[in-house]
């Protein structure tokens, strides 16, 4: 059985705050660490329950956040910068058709726009208000599920804060697994777990998920995805590469095969950015 865990860092155990996030200071050698531990604690669930392989993809600003030395050798990394030439689908990557079994999605957040969501935000926060897929506001665990659910491969269990739980509950009633690993007071503190308790839950949600196995998330084609950005400017840049504009700052993308519609779609957002890219780098 082939796992596929897809790794955020706003969600992992302990982490609050840009500082935690962001390569410079210790308080990011910190949180890699607890980044790490949560990454373990679903391999270790992943294996105890029949995986015999599991591929980690490391999917965080930089994406190189996951400490090699501390991971768990039975897993392999997929990790380095989601350039549209590198990961043409921003988080994830290596994505064979029929080749994994089950998804796990550790240490995500809450959708861009979320009333009080810790560090909430889509993708590209100094540009987006807000993704629609399909008409649905979308965080970027729905648009990764809707990812995985183009190649048949369902979501069993994801990881965060209590509200990004709530909205998971919310978007997908009882499709997955959770495991809530820290309370979001507001946007930039909680109440968190110890480490050992945020990777018990992480591990026992990776069992769970695995044993009820899921239904794949599929979308409904043709599938349209239209972005809110911040300013004016930024939706010039989008027109640029031929996206169609919808009301007053959208652009929008709609066809037949999701993946080139999520490939154009992630292009964009880094077209807009170019002259500030240093989160891709
Ligand atoms: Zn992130």
């Amino acid at each position: 059985m082939k796992i596929f865990i897809s790794v955020d860092m706003e969600g992992a155990t302990g982490v609050c705050h840009r500082e935690h996030l962001l390569p410079g200071g210790d308080d990011y050698q910190h949180a890699r660490r607890w980044l790490t531990g949560d990454v373990n604690a679903a391999i270790e669930g992943a294996f105890e329950s029949g995986a015999t392989d599991v591929l980690v993809a490391d999917g965080h600003g930089t994406m190189r956040n996951i400490l090699l030395d501390d991971l768990d050798p039975r897993a392999r990394l997929l990790t380095g910068p989601a350039q549209p030439g590198n990961r043409p689908l921003a988080q994830l990557g290596a994505l064979d058709h029929g080749a994994f079994d089950a998804a796990m999605l550790v240490g995500h957040h809450t959708r861009a726009g979320t009333p009080g969501g810790l560090l909430a935000h889509t993708w590209i926060g100094m540009v987006v208000q807000e993704i629609r897929l399909n008409g649905l506001p979308a965080s970027e665990a729905m648009l990764n599920m809707a990812i995985f659910g183009h190649y048949g491969i369902p979501v069993v269990m994801a990881s965060g804060a209590d509200d990004f739980c709530r909205q998971m509950r919310e978007d997908f009633g009882e499709r997955m697994a959770l495991a809530e690993v820290k309370r979001a007071l507001g946007p930039t503190a909680i109440v968190t777990l110890p480490l050992v308790e945020g990777r018990r839950r992480v591990r026992e949600a990776a069992r769970a998920g695995l044993a009820a196995g899921g239904e794949p998330y599929v979308v409904e084609l043709p599938v349209a995805v239209e972005v809110d950005v911040h300013r004016d400017a930024m939706r010039e840049r989008a027109l640029e590469l031929g996206a169609t504009p919808v009301g007053r700052l959208g652009f929008r993308y709609e066809g037949d095969d999701l993946i080139d519609v999520m490939e154009r779609l992630w292009r964009t957002l880094v077209h807009i950015t170019r002259e500030d890219t240093a989160f891709l780098r």
